[in-house]
């Protein structure tokens, strides 16, 4: 009899354990299934971008510098924003950065509003990234491009747009996705009149080289913020765009083009970093051969919204100082606004190679 009871009672052991061991599993195999899901959805660059911020919002921007010595590194005055004034440049700089990437946009008008001109079925053949690629890779993989395709952004719209977007794929920093512009001291035209105009006279400038041009927009009462303007450049895998700008300092002393690029180490778009640099420097070295502007070198910055998002070579093109009145006054001369577009033009071909 106690040999049954022993029988039963290890089998009744042996039935608890057993249910201990499969409940046990079960606690530990779901949260940990929910674990790994979760993980795997959670960019990765989110994770960096956020200690990259960090490290951001403790350094004064522009960041970093080649060792091309043909970069320069220091603080630019370029305001896509407001007005700044000399006394609290550090401020301004601030401000101006934030204003590049300031810009307007009601879901859905964008795409209404986006002007494409010149062929698009020679982008049919980018490619983009595979499907096995997370989000945010796919989000900061350059795009294959076709070089012969040019996207021309012209800075700003009749209205900024407050609204915030991240200021690049993963980012937990978020700007206004179109800031306003500034405004010439001398003509009071609005930036983003002078930059369409140029814009369109680089539209032609190219077209006659033999390049496809996409337009970002070609009116001013759109709604496209920095981030949509740089996917329309993506989208057409384009293998230079130029953001067009007009600067703005308090001064009003300050003369002379520049451009801007993103740094080696960018968080969101390193991997056009390179590229976007020397586009950089031959866009703005042919700018200034052909105006005769003052060269104020190539500047990097990590913190406008349209170069993050930008999966292609990329660069923001500050083609003089609306604030320096003599510089706005020659900017609204149709015979230097095709200067500026011939110059950059020749940036173009010199990036290519032609
Ligand atoms: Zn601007």
């Amino acid at each position: 009899m106690k040999r049954v009871l022993k029988l039963v009672f290890c089998i009744a052991v042996l039935t608890v354990l057993l249910a201990v061991n499969a409940f046990g599993a079960e606690l530990f195999i779901i949260p940990s299934a929910g674990a790994e899901t979760v993980l795997r959805e959670i960019p990765t660059s989110f994770v960096y971008n956020a200690d990259w911020q960090s490290i951001l919002e403790t350094l004064s921007n522009p960041v970093t510098v080649p060792d091309t010595g043909e970069v320069v590194m220091e603080n630019t005055d370029n305001t896509e924003a407001a007005e700044t004034t000399d006394a609290a440049e550090e401020t301004a700089e601030a401000a101006e950065l934030t204003g590049e990437d300031a810009g307007t946009a009601e879901a859905g008008a964008d795409a209404a509003d986006t002007a494409v001109a010149g062929g698009t079925e020679e982008t049919t053949e980018n490619t983009e990234p595979a499907a096995s690629q997370t989000e945010a890779e796919t989000a900061t993989t350059p795009v294959a491009t076709n070089n012969r395709v040019v996207c021309i952004d012209a800075g700003h719209q009749s209205k900024g747009n407050n609204a915030q977007e991240p200021i690049g794929p993963g980012a937990t920093q978020t700007k206004a996705k179109v800031a306003g512009g500034t405004r010439g001291v001398a003509t009071g035209v609005p930036e983003y009149q002078l930059t369409l105009d140029v814009a369109m006279k680089l539209q032609s400038e190219l077209q006659s080289r033999g390049y496809t041009v996409i337009m970002c927009r070609t009116s001013h009462d759109v709604n496209i913020s920095n981030a949509e303007r740089a996917e329309i450049a993506n989208n057409a895998g384009a293998g230079a765009f130029l953001r067009l700008h007009g600067n703005g300092a308090g001064s009003g002393e300050a003369s002379g083009a520049e451009t801007l690029a993103p740094s080696s180490s960018n968080p969101y778009c390193s991997g056009i970093a390179a590229q976007s640099q020397a586009l950089s420097k031959t866009v703005l070295d042919g700018l200034c051969a052909a105006t005769g502007a003052k060269n104020r070198g190539v500047k990097i910055t990590d913190n406008m919204s349209g170069i993050n998002w930008s999966r292609v070579p990329v660069t923001i093109v500050e083609m003089g100082y609306m604030t320096n009145a003599a510089e706005d006054a020659q900017m609204q001369d149709p015979s230097y606004q095709a200067k500026l577009a011939k110059g950059m033009a020749d940036g173009v071909d010199a990036f290519f190679g032609l």
